[in-house]
């Protein structure tokens, strides 16, 4: 038997790994699953969906970045680069970032790493970049924020493309507020009354019609 909760209890952080596509246009996702393998030469590796369109830019251009990032980040940062595709937005719109070596570099990080891919692993889902560390930048004195701290204070869900990703279980609500989930990312909204008609996600940007309203009940359930 697997208990999923126990991967619950991983301690993954919150990234951006970036990287261009054949047009130079900037391409990036939220990656949890990061971790440094060695020091002496530095490298790292991260596990990224075949169906993220960062995936093939990186295997194409053997190139990426992580972006370490702090609990201050803006929610809608997490949100346009974890429940978006790079494929249809531009998601470094408005958002503050310059270029080392071609790739694109998040401001807002408190870290950023650039890599060049020495080996890949592939599995039935995930592809794992093994990267050489070229150049680490941007290093700033913040809290790097955790996936748990993005799960209980922001209140976000994985995408179904995350390695850490954990069909939602059935959770009891004890409030007589009325609940709103977006279908989208999963976060949950509490609201006297209705929604505003121009209430946005923080989290992914999706407007009002995007979310469901959860039953009003003392003892509503949600999934
Ligand atoms: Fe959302």
């Amino acid at each position: 038997m697997i208990d999923k909760n126990v991967f619950r209890n991983f301690s993954y952080g919150v990234y951006l790994t970036t990287s261009y596509d054949e047009n130079n246009k900037p391409v990036g996702c939220v990656t949890n699953s990061v971790m440094q393998i060695t020091s002496e030469p530095s490298t790292v590796a991260v596990s990224i969906n075949h169906e993220n369109y960062t995936n093939q830019c990186i295997k194409k251009n053997k190139k990426f970045t992580v972006a370490i990032l702090p609990e201050t980040i803006q929610p809608s940062i997490i949100g346009t680069f974890g429940y978006q595709s790079s494929r249809n937005v531009d998601k470094f719109e408005g958002i503050r970032y310059h270029y080392t070596n071609g790739l694109p570099i998040i401001e807002d990080a408190c870290g950023v790493l650039i890599c060049e891919v020495i080996d890949t692993m592939e599995t039935n889902t995930h592809t794992v970049f093994l990267g050489r560390v070229t150049i680490a930048e941007g290093y700033k004195k913040e809290v790097p924020m955790t996936y748990r701290y993005y799960h209980e204070k922001l209140k976000g869900s994985s995408p179904k493309t995350a390695p850490s990703y954990i069909e939602e279980e059935k959770e009891e609500i004890k409030s007589a507020k009325t609940k709103y989930k977006c279908r989208i990312c999963g976060y949950v909204h509490e609201v006297d009354g209705e929604l505003p008609d121009d209430y946005m996600c923080p989290i992914c940007g999706q407007p009002k019609s995007a979310f469901d309203k959860i039953e009003e009940t003392k003892e509503a359930t949600f999934s």
